[in-house]
C-alpha cells in the first residue's frame, strides 16, 4: 500500500543548464516506472526550470532546504510558499549536512516541517547516526529522539503523508553501506515509533527511505526489505542512467 519513493538529492551540484541536460537524457531514456514515485531535490536556482522541463512528467520537484518564517528580512533564505509556487511538491529537512555546517537543530527542523506543511509541501525529513554514536551502540535511541522532535505537534494525518530518511552519516558518499538487515531494523524502529506517536494507521501509510551510499548495485537488496520504502540517494542520482537503473531497481 506504500508507494516507493527514489528522491535524488543533488546536493550543491549543477547549473540550470546541467539540470535541463540532464532531465532530457532522462527523458530520452524513457524508463520512470508507474509504480515508483520519482523526485529530483535541486539546487534553489534551477528549481523553476526543471519544474517547467517536467511538466509532462510524473517526476516530482523538491527542494534541499526551506525557511521556516512565512516572510520577512531573513536575507539569503526561501520560505515554503515560495518553494511552492516554483513547483515544488516536497522538502528536504534536516539533511545531516545542514545541521553539521548550517547549524540545524531538532528544533529548527521541527519548525520548518511545520512550515512546509503548512504550504502544502511534503517534507523529507532526515535523521541519522554519526559513527561515533554507532560504535556506542544508541543508534536507535537517538534516531527515535530526531524523530520525536521533528514531529513535535504535527497532526497525525500530516505525518502518514510525510517521508522520513534513515540517513546513517558515516554512510553518505562514503561508497559504505548499512546493511540492508541494520538499515530495515533501524526503520521499523521509526515506524513503530510513528505509530506510538499517531497511531497505527498512521505508522503502516507513512513511507520511511534508507539514505547512504545508495547506487543501482545495492537498491534492489535494500528495496527488498520490508520497512524500507524508498531512498534518498546522493551521488548516484547525479547521472541520468544511474537514476533511471535506481528507478528501476526501486
Ligand atoms: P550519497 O548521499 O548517496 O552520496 O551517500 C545521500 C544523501 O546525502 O542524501
Amino acid at each position: 500500500m506504500r508507494k516507493p519513493i527514489l528522491a535524488g538529492n543533488w546536493k550543491m551540484f549543477k547549473t540550470v543548464t546541467q539540470a535541463q541536460s540532464f532531465v532530457e537524457h532522462l527523458q530520452e531514456l524513457n524508463e520512470v516506472p508507474a509504480e515508483v514515485e520519482a523526485v529530483i531535490c535541486a539546487p534553489f536556482t534551477s528549481l523553476l526550470a526543471l519544474h517547467l522541463a517536467l511538466k509532462d512528467s510524473p517526476i516530482r520537484l523538491a527542494a534541499q532546504n526551506v525557511h521556516q518564517a512565512e516572510e520577512g528580512a531573513f536575507t539569503g533564505e526561501v520560505s515554503a510558499l515560495m518553494l511552492k509556487d516554483v513547483g515544488c511538491s516536497y522538502v528536504i529537512i534536516g539533511h545531516s549536512e545542514r545541521r553539521q555546517y548550517f547549524g540545524e537543530t531538532d528544533e529548527s527542523v521541527n519548525q520548518k516541517v511545520q512550515a512546509a506543511l503548512a504550504h502544502g509541501l511534503l517534507p523529507i525529513i532526515c535523521v541519522g547516526e554519526d559513527l561515533d554514536q554507532r560504535n556506542q551502540g544508541i543508534t536507535k535511541q537517538l534516531v527515535e529522539s530526531q524523530v520525536r522532535a521533528a514531529l513535535a505537534g504535527v497532526k497525525p494525518d500530516d505525518v502518514s503523508r510525510l517521508v522520513i530518511a534513515y540517513e546513517p552519516i558515516w554512510a553518505i558518499g562514503t561508497g559504505q553501506t548499512a546493511t540492508a538487515q541494520d538499515a530495515n531494523e533501524v526503520c521499523a524502529h521509526i515506524r513503530q515509533v510513528v505509530g506510538d506517536l499517531c497511531g497505527a494507521e498512521q505508522a503502516k501509510r507513512v513511507r520511511i527511505q534508507y539514505g547512504g551510499s545508495v547506487k543501482p548495485e545495492n537498491i534492489e537488496e535494500l528495496m527488498a526489505q520490508p520497512d524500507i520504502d524508498g531512498a534518498l540517494v546522493g551521488g548516484a542520482s547525479l547521472n541520468p542512467g544511474s537514476f533511471a537503473s535506481l528507478l528501476r531497481g526501486a
